[in-house]
């Protein structure tokens, strides 16, 4: 990710962009502030821009050697270092103090990635003092730490520090949109709200598997079998699914219910198919707004239910009837 592509960092990005076009960078930089706000993928941009070789005003030109070897992550004057287990290990940052006595192979300037620094014990911490004191030329250290746990003084006081702001709804919601593009907007706010504007916590959200239940839960919704029986045992086999992935819950009743909500106010607007979601046209086109509001309101009473403390499993099996319309004849009752 280029530079100029990094969103909601601007004082960070004015910082190192006047840094790196008049060749002034301090020899030891420290990124910190909330995760997933983008502070490694910053750091890369550096390391991108020192790397290419082509003569160009800002962005790397993508096409020379530099760019190639670095976007394929085989550059070799390009360092990363992440904790080895729970932190960074006094025997990593031996070892990295080795490599950087010897001048880089390719690039004029070999960039040293740490990332979680916070995770570092004094003895770590110590060993990679006198390096941050006065590198070895043409080495350019950056660390990357998180607010969530104290940084050493030591190595605070002997880089220089570029915090990251935590990021509006908005923006973190554009970002996940930008990496997923079959992320529906609103639901991509829901996620960033959920994770205080961090579209990296976000994206562990999302990779912890919330969305895929929630997209499979959504086509078992749409295309459930007509009969009775099959139907039933369709809600229920949605029900466990539902029910398995117990801390993304609420997540997806909110994801569930945004998409009822939706489709209703297409219903009630009139709005072309062409302006929707895909997923919103089709709930349009499979239920009317009783139907919707049904839903809406079942939506309602499993997190009430919740909130009584009622067993998810049980809870997540009456939704997914109700959302399936399988009502007590059909049951048998
Ligand atoms: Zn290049």
């Amino acid at each position: 990710m280029p530079f100029q592509e990094i969103l909601g960092q601007p004082k960070a990005i004015k910082l190192l962009t006047r840094a790196l076009t008049t060749g002034r960078l301090a020899h030891a930089y420290l990124f910190t502030g909330p995760d997933g706000v983008g502070k490694a993928a910053t750091a890369r941009a550096m390391a991108a821009w020192l790397f290419c070789g082509a003569e160009r005003d800002l962005a790397p030109c993508g096409r020379c050697p530099g760019c190639i070897k670095f976007a394929s992550g085989n550059h070799p004057d390009f360092f990363h270092i992440v904790p080895d287990g729970m932190a960074i290990k006094i025997d990593q940052v031996r070892s990295m103090k080795k490599q950087l006595s010897f001048a880089p192979l390719e690039a004029r300037q070999r960039v040293v990635l740490l990332e979680d620094v916070h995770t570092m014990r004094r003895e770590a911490g110590n060993s990679l003092l006198k390096i941050l004191e006065e590198p070895p030329p043409d080495n350019l250290l950056i660390l990357v730490g998180s607010d969530r746990e104290p940084i050493l003084p030591t190595i605070m006081s002997r880089c220089q520090v570029v915090p990251f702001a935590p990021l509006t709804v908005d923006l973190a919601a554009e970002i996940l949109v930008r990496c997923d593009p079959d992320l529906d907007r609103s639901q991509a706010r829901v996620l960033a709200t959920l994770a205080d504007g961090c579209p990296g916590l976000a994206r562990s959200l999302e990779t912890g598997g919330v969305l895929d239940v929630y997209r499979e839960l959504v086509e078992g919704l749409f295309t459930a079998p007509e009969d009775p029986g099959p139907r039933v045992e369709c809600a229920l086999k949605l029900a466990g699914r539902a029910a398995a992935g117990k801390e993304g819950l609420d997540l997806l009743l909110d994801l569930l219910e945004i998409l009822f909500q939706k489709a209703m106010k297409a219903h009630l607007l009139g709005t072309p198919a062409g302006k929707l979601d895909d997923q919103v046209a089709r709930a349009r086109e499979q239920w009317n707004l009783t139907q919707l509001s049904d839903k809406v309101q079942a939506m309602g009473s499993a997190r009430r239910a919740l909130a009584r403390n009622c067993n998810q499993g049980l809870v997540c099996e009456a939704l997914m009837l109700d959302l399936l319309e399988c009502s007590p004849r059909v049951l048998g009752g």
